[in-house]
């Protein structure tokens, strides 16, 4: 019985779906729950489109759902996914702790105000030499803000890289700064999030590669949040079967889930 702990609907700008079929999917799929998760991206490039959260609207919006539609064997939760980048810190720890978010995601989608998303932002560059920029913008940014809960996608840049032995192969070549960012989690008491959207943009793995679940593990983290990061109803849960073996493999027995931004264990059956 899963929960699936990050998800978008129309209050996203890239999401179309109302937040109630996003809710019955999750219940017709036999989720135990789950966390809306709707994306603040505060300063995202203007060129790349809008990507505010209607704020005064979204916790009160899911909060209702939530005691409307949540059951004894279905819980729904409210939670924020944060883009973080220099220069909005203070901003977005004001807005995180203004509304009682049961969740927050920390992501890193931005290098240096690209976004990997789009093929204009790898132009005249060596890919690898901006992937592990990803990686140290990922750890000036946790380095600096605290306010989250999870660390998201951890190698979100890689899914849009062209080269698919460069695509995945997110740990070994990078593995100094990698090791950095996880240590710091695990000092911090941070979880390591597995979003398996990875899985539905051409990888081999989950984001993260499952080197770096491992060493996370080995570095003494114990908490891993997991999430589709669905934007439609059909991807709740997507790629949910594969996560038992592959967190077992691991070193987990469990996963969190967080309510009023503490967490919760559960067993990974
Ligand atoms: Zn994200
Ligand atoms: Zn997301």
């Amino acid at each position: 019985m899963f929960w699936d702990n990050h998800m978008h609907s129309n209050f996203s700008g890239d999401s179309d779906a109302t937040p109630i079929d996003m809710i019955n999917s999750a219940k017709e799929k036999g989720l135990r729950g789950i966390t809306f998760t709707d994306h603040l991206d505060l300063d995202y490039p203007a060129e790349y489109g809008f990507f505010d959260l209607d704020l005064e609207k979204y916790y009160p919006t899911h909060h209702q759902l939530a005691q409307k539609h949540s059951t004894e064997n279905f819980t729904i939760l409210t939670g924020i996914e944060v883009g973080l980048q220099p220069g909005i810190f203070d901003a977005t720890a004001n807005i995180v702790n203004k509304y009682p978010f049961d969740f927050v995601i920390g992501s890193t989608h931005l290098i240096d105000k690209l976004d990997p998303y789009f093929e204009s932002s790898w132009e005249n560059k060596s890919p690898s030499d901006f992937l592990k920029r990803y990686y140290e913008c990922v750890l000036e940014n946790i380095t600096v803000f605290s306010d989250f809960d999870t660390l998201a996608h951890l190698d979100y840049a890689f899914r849009y890289a062209k080269d698919s032995s460069i695509k995945n192969n997110s740990y070994a070549p990078y593995k100094d700064i990698v090791d950095e960012i996880l240590s710091h989690l695990v000092k911090k008491d941070k979880a390591l999030e597995i979003n398996t959207s990875g899985l539905r943009k051409g990888m081999t793995y989950p984001n993260p590669h499952k080197d770096i679940v491992k060493r996370y593990f080995q570095l003494g983290g114990r908490l891993i949040t997991i999430g589709a990061d669905a934007h439609k109803p059909e991807d709740i849960a997507a790629d949910f079967d594969y996560l038992p073996d592959f967190l077992k493999d691991c070193g987990f027995n469990e996963f969190a889930v967080y309510k009023n931004r503490k967490p919760t264990l559960y067993p990974l059956g």
